[in-house]
Order: C-alpha cells, then structure tokens, then sequence
C-alpha cells in the first residue's frame, strides 16, 4: 500500500471508540499529548516503556483543546488525531483514540481516565506516560488527588533533565496522595513539535525527525506554513 493510499484510508477511518476491546489487556498505557505534530521522540518513549512496563497497549490520545495551551494556536484536533494514526499505524500494539479530541470545551486527563475506567474493567491496570516535565507541575493538574487514584504515572526523563527535582516531587506527590509515579530513562531524542514547526516554517528539513508519513501529511495539508 502506498502512502497516499494510506493517508486516505486514515482520514476516513471511523472515530468512534471500540474501548470495549481495550478489556482484552490487563495493562494498558495511555500517551496523551498535543501532537502537533507527532515525532520520533513520542514514538521512542511510547515503545521503550511499552517494552519495559510489559504493557499490553499503548493508547494515543491527542488532546481536544489542552487547558495548558489554550493560548497558543493549535492545528486542528483532525490533523492532529490523523497525524497521529498515521505514525502509529505501523506498530501492533498502539492505538489512537479520539476520546479528546471530539469531546467539546477544554480537555482534563482526569476526565479522560475516569472515561476510561467506566469502561474498561476493574483490573485492568491504567498507566499514563508523560514527559518527566509534566510531573513538575502535576500539582496543578485538575482533581490530581482523584487522578492519582485511578491511574499510574510513568514520568519519561527528557535529555538533559534535572533528575533531583523530579525525585523531590515524586516523593512530595507520594506523601501526599499516596501516587504511584515510575521513572524511566528513554533513550535520549532532543525533537520537539515546536522544532519541527518552526523547521517547517522556515522551509528547512524534518526528514527523519518524524514518520515518513506524518511529514506528507503536512506537506499536503500545508501545515505550519
Ligand atoms: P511542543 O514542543 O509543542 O510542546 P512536544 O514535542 O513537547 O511539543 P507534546 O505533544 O507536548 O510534544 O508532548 C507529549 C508528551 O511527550 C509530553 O509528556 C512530553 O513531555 C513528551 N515528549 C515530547 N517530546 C519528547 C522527547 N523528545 N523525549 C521525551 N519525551 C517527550
Ligand atoms: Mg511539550
């Protein structure tokens, strides 16, 4: 199947959430993110703590209209959520739900979690991956003392982060709510979307920095121009 083929198949696929199917796994990790645009270094970190986590899927969620952003210009949630299929398609044991992007207003992860936990079983195990910087400012996430509960939290070190902050909030976050917060160290990707659109912008290379797929993804639809 070519790439154009493909594009298309992913711009018209369905977003309707099968998250009934979800209950065939007991461990499930949930990457959410603005993804705009998805690259290689959200691809590694899902992969790498798949593999170490021993977690049945990973669970893409690009994020509706994320409270932490709001000021600043989003692409489309449609491109971001079909970048998204489009990056993950290739490997068995991701998935992309649209569970953010149709919901309207602003996004909360807790919102998001308590969604998921309606509907998959009780013992299925929820851990939500997020770069070591989020953890940082986890305390102003909304009801964390309620997140904290329904799910786990893996906190992926980025290149160059300050581990010793990150344990003393770890630590902070487990006296006060009694978290369940793991680290890992991804093997280290200096890429970020803002990066990538600024590269776009000023008409210089992303090859390699990002699927083959997502990069014609952008050409085509003219993003970050
Ligand atoms: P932006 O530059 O627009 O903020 P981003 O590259 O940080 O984009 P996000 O969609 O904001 O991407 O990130 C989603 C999650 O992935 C966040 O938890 C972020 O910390 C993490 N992340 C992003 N890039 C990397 C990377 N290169 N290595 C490790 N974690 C990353
Ligand atoms: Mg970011």
């Amino acid at each position: 199947m070519n790439i154009d083929t493909l594009i298309e198949l992913a711009s018209k696929k369905g977003s309707k959430e099968k998250i009934i199917q979800y209950n065939n796994f007991k461990r499930i990790g949930i990457m959410g993110g603005t993804f705009d645009p998805i690259h290689i270094g959200h691809l590694v970190i899902a992969e790498e703590i798949r593999n170490e986590f021993k977690l049945d899927k990973i669970i893409f969620i690009p994020a509706g209209n994320p409270p932490h952003k709001d000021n600043k210009k989003i692409t489309p949630a449609k491109h971001r959520y079909i970048m998204t299929l489009l990056a993950t398609i290739s490997n068995p044991y991701f998935e992309v739900s649209a569970i953010e992007v149709e919901r309207k207003g602003v996004t909360y992860t807790i919102d998001t979690i308590k969604t998921l936990r309606e509907i998959c079983s009780n013992d299925i195990e929820i851990y939500f991956i997020t770069g070591a910087d989020s953890i940082l400012e986890l305390h102003t996430w909304k009801n964390v003392k309620e997140l904290l509960k329904l799910c786990n939290f893996i906190a992926a070190t980025r290149p160059g982060f300050e581990m010793i902050n990150l344990k003393k909030k770890i630590q902070e976050m487990n006296d006060k709510y009694g978290a369940n917060i793991y680290t890992t160290i991804v093997t280290a990707l200096q890429i970020s979307s803002t990066d990538i659109r600024t590269r776009i912008k000023e008409g210089r290379t992303v090859k390699y920095l990002l699927p083959e797929m997502v990069e014609k993804y952008i050409h085509k639809n003219n993003l970050y121009r």
